[in-house]
């Protein structure tokens, strides 16, 4: 497994940091965001240390397609009926912070459009 021993989010997969795990499977794992931008803000991450969407290649798509499966599979247990938003913030223009990929999985209010 790829880790990246001074990532936070590698971490928090191992469980050396412990959170309230949301879901978690072999190769995924999900966690309140620390800031919450929405009544629901969960975090769905690879086990796999990936520094963006960006890191990632070709032969990945399986384990992308996974992690987009587990996001929609926390968003039935979490209720979502009404819809909810995904954001995959890529790199410095894309807001990114936390350099470990993660889906932002965003409900319970509505959504505006553009995004800031
Ligand atoms: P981004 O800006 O897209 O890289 O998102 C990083 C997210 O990680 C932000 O929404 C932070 O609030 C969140 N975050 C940072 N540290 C933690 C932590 N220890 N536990 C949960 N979420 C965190
Ligand atoms: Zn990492």
């Amino acid at each position: 497994m790829s880790t990246d021993s001074d990532c936070l989010f590698c971490k928090i997969a191992s469980g050396a940091i412990r959170v309230t795990l949301l879901y978690q499977d072999e190769r995924v794992v999900a966690f309140p965001d620390i800031r919450p931008q929405a009544p629901v803000h969960i975090l769905v991450i690879p086990r796999r240390h990936f520094a963006s969407l960006a890191h990632t290649a070709p032969e990945d798509t399986g384990l992308l397609g996974q992690l987009l499966a587990a996001t929609t599979e926390i968003a039935r247990q979490q209720n979502l009926a009404d819809g909810y938003r995904l954001v995959i913030n890529t790199g410095s223009d894309g807001g990114q912070t936390v350099e470990h990929l993660h889906v932002h999985l965003l409900g319970r209010r509505h959504m505006g459009w553009p995004p800031g």
